[in-house]
């Protein structure tokens, strides 16, 4: 789709309309009366419906006017601005999303179709002469907030009055009732506030970063766990700030949010925007409109935050950019860093990547000197980089259906006896991965999925982890009948929970689980308690691996350091690397140096070596010469293709014969593997084929796919879906 100029449409003049539905085209219309111009946000009728949508240019058709229907109305929102059209259109363009799609990830926030709403708010009026002392601290409330209109409930807190104190005053003259929009501005941040006092390492990377402000550019911020990135990116923020200009910064997990909004306040003396699932729908529409007012400076979030109408973005910061969870796994595929690359290039805005350890992807672009690096080498203050050591698992003594080795436990014993932290770390939820039965090996799968079924003793269910399917936990075999003979095999972090109890009884244990936590305002206060000292073990899944500061911390044990390693997986090594270093750098980020013990069978596996040697630079360069030797990415291009149905035949044939037209991608000298069985081969009923494309890293990768798969018209109930720079493979 191409970008027209804007363009006025006056009344009755035809123009083309991108809407939200599944329709793979523009609509045309009839401006209203008064007319549109493009990137208006209007109303529409769609058959008997009436649906959103965005002024896109000049009509598709050469129908006569009379036949087209009219626009209804243009919404009171500011237009669409160019750079988001030509962002959203070149998002779609990489990701081989249709545009309605596109779309509806930019509007996602209710109530676009209403007039801003009003509350009803309260200003000072004129002196009174009977001043209770209850009036008083009313009158004071607003001179507190420089006379701004309140409203009833910030009155009534403010001051410690009931309502009818307030409604006393406003009957007597006392205070003024008004209306005012229901979606006010954010409070504004001050910019100008002095910020922590850095190091010299802190202010020279704070100062390169600053030297940027106003034009594109990416710079990967490369600084060890505790090192600072976060004061010093801070500092980027403030001067976009001071700039005039909004920041964004994208965070990988809601559960972080609390914690780095704190520090905002802290730092600009007010709290910024928060956009992610885990906000009300007012707080979305009131973002949404403000963000495209210039409303909101700062605003702190998830991914989707990237498809919001900012009026002047300056800056977006990929905190923890190496982050999986950044890549969008259903619906629109993309990966919102390099999605925040896209739209920093297109607004002249820039872009800081702060890792510990970043992606191979952002390493390569740094040493291509695509982007600038920075780094910090060295925590903040006396805090020292843990001591990494490895348990041989082959030289301890671990009977059967125990995962903690002595080796382990003498090191906990010696945290507990000395008051300190200390952290089980295992990346496998539940209580045991695999349900056999000790009778005929049966093992409980799950009916819709090529998945085993894990059990829950905390749910009391089995559960499926690829659909969510769950079931009773069977005393019978399902296979051969027999009772009482179902057994638990391997670890997950209920069962080593379990053996850390018996080992441990006087600890006081917290288990860090994303499934144990109904809202993250729970998870938000385990966290803050586990920071404040209420536990002496903390065991946890991948969850703590990520950004949390716990002071106490100063043993981190990783139970299996193994697992991630024998993955098929292109990014198994990386991942690995990433995760263990991750959670290793918990330990030890105040005074008190940490270590960290890595219990694995093969201690001289490079990976685990790379780990413990502490050698970032070697390990991602020998990552690289292999990649760069097989043309992987960031070397070479993947492009996924998975296909699903319900009926296995058809979609056997069908990915054949897609496989067998494959002169599209010849000519840009790709390669099609496959297609084979997905490892997860049914998911939720539906079997499923993947093939992989590889190519060049300069080819015309997305033309030839769409040219590709445009030749065959799937049967109904067969999806096909693409993934562009695969992460995952399953
Ligand atoms: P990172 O993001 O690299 O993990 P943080 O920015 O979170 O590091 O810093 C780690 C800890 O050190 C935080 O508690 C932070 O407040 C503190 N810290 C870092 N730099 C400074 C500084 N210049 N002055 C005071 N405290 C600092
Ligand atoms: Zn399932």
């Amino acid at each position: 789709m191409t970008l027209d100029e804007v363009r006025f449409f006056p009344a009755d003049a035809a123009l083309a309309v991108l809407t939200t539905q599944p329709i793979d085209r523009l609509l045309d219309y009839r401006a209203p009366e008064g007319g549109a111009r493009t990137g208006d946000f209007v109303e529409v009728p769609l058959g008997p419906r009436k649906v959103l949508g965005v002024v896109w240019g000049g009509p598709e058709s050469d129908l006569p006017r009379a036949k087209l229907r009219p626009v209804l109305r243009v919404l009171g929102v500011p237009p669409m601005r160019d750079e988001l059209r030509a962002f959203l259109t070149r998002a779609a363009d990489y990701t081989l999303t249709p545009m309605a799609l596109m779309l509806w990830l930019a509007t996602r926030a209710p109530g676009l179709f209403d007039a801003p709403k009003m509350r009803k708010v309260y200003l000072a009026g004129e002196e009174l002469a009977r001043m209770t002392d209850a009036r008083a601290r009313v009158m004071d409330a607003f001179d507190a907030y420089g006379g701004a209109a309140l409203t009833m409930t910030e009155i009534t807190r403010a001051a410690g009055v009931s309502p009818s104190v307030v409604q006393t005053l406003a009957a007597q003259g006392g205070l003024i009732e008004a209306a005012a929009p229901v979606d006010a501005p954010y409070p504004r941040l001050d910019a100008g506030l002095p910020g922590k006092a850095l190091s010299d390492d802190q202010r020279a990377a704070a100062e390169r970063l600053c030297t940027g402000t106003g034009a594109f550019g990416v710079t990967l911020l490369k600084g060890v766990t505790g090192s600072g990135k976060t004061e010093v990116y801070m500092e980027a923020v403030a001067a976009c700030l001071a700039a005039g200009r909004q920041a964004l910064v994208l965070l990988p997990e809601i559960a972080l949010t609390a914690q780095f909004i704190g520090r905002v306040e802290e730092r600009f003396g007010a709290r910024p925007a928060e956009w992610h699932s885990g906000v009300t729908l007012t707080e979305r529409r009131r973002l949404w409109r403000m963000v495209g007012q210039g409303g909101a400076q700062l605003i702190v979030g998830a991914r989707s935050a990237l498809f919001l109408p900012y009026r002047d973005l300056g800056l977006i910061v990929v905190d923890e950019e190496h982050d999986s969870s950044y890549k969008q796994e259903d619906g629109v595929l993309y990966n919102a860093r390099d999605m925040a690359v896209l739209r920093a290039s297109i607004v002249g805005a820039q872009v800081v990547l702060a890792s510990a350890t970043p992606s191979l992807e952002s390493w390569a672009n740094a040493e291509a000197g695509k982007y600038a690096r920075i780094d910090l080498p060295a925590r903040f203050g006396v805090a020292e980089l843990p001591d990494m050591r490895a348990i041989d698992l082959r030289a301890e003594e671990m009977p059967g259906g125990r995962w903690i080795s002595p080796t382990l436990r003498r090191a906990i014993d010696a945290r507990l006896q000395a008051k300190e932290q200390a952290l089980l770390f295992i990346n496998r939820r539940g209580y045991a991965p695999i349900t056999v039965c000790r009778g005929c090996g049966h093992q409980i799968q799950c009916a819709d999925c090529d998945a085993r079924m894990v059990e829950h003793r905390f749910l009391k269910r089995l559960m499926c982890h690829q659909c969510g399917a769950t079931a009773p936990i069977p005393t019978v075999c399902p296979a051969c009948g027999v009772e009482g003979r179902m057994a638990a095999i391997g670890p997950g972090v209920e069962r080593l929970e379990e053996e850390a109890r018996a080992t441990f009884p006087e600890a006081r244990i917290a288990v860090l689980s994303s499934d144990l936590f109904a809202s993250s305002r729970a998870l938000k206060a385990q966290i803050d308690a586990i920071a404040a000292g209420e536990a002496d073990l903390i065991i946890g899944t991948q969850l703590v691996a990520k950004g949390h500061n716990f002071p106490l911390l100063t043993l981190v044990g990783v139970i299996d350091a193994d697992l991630g390693l024998h993955g098929a997986d292109l990014r198994a090594a990386e991942r690995t690397f990433q995760l263990i270093r991750q959670v290793a750098g918990r330990a030890g980020r105040a005074e008190k140096p940490g270590v960290a013990l890595l219990q694995t069978h093969q201690p001289d596996h490079p990976v685990i070596r790379a780990i413990l040697s502490g050698d970032d630079e070697g390990f991602w360069r020998a990552e690289a010469n292999e990649r760069q030797a097989l043309g992987m990415p960031p070397y070479g291009r993947l492009a996924g293709i998975i296909l699903s149905s319900p009926k296995l035949e058809e979609l056997s044939d069908f990915a054949m014969a897609l496989a067998e037209r494959d002169a599209p991608l010849r000519r840009i000298g790709a390669q099609v593997f496959g297609p084979a069985p997905a490892p997860i081969a049914r998911v939720r009923g539906r079997h499923r084929v993947r093939m992989l494309v590889k190519a060049a890293k300069g080819a015309a990768l997305q033309p030839a796919l769409r040219a590709w798969v445009a030749q065959l018209k799937p049967p109904h109930d067969l999806r096909v879906a693409l993934d562009i720079d695969p992460q995952s493979f399953w």
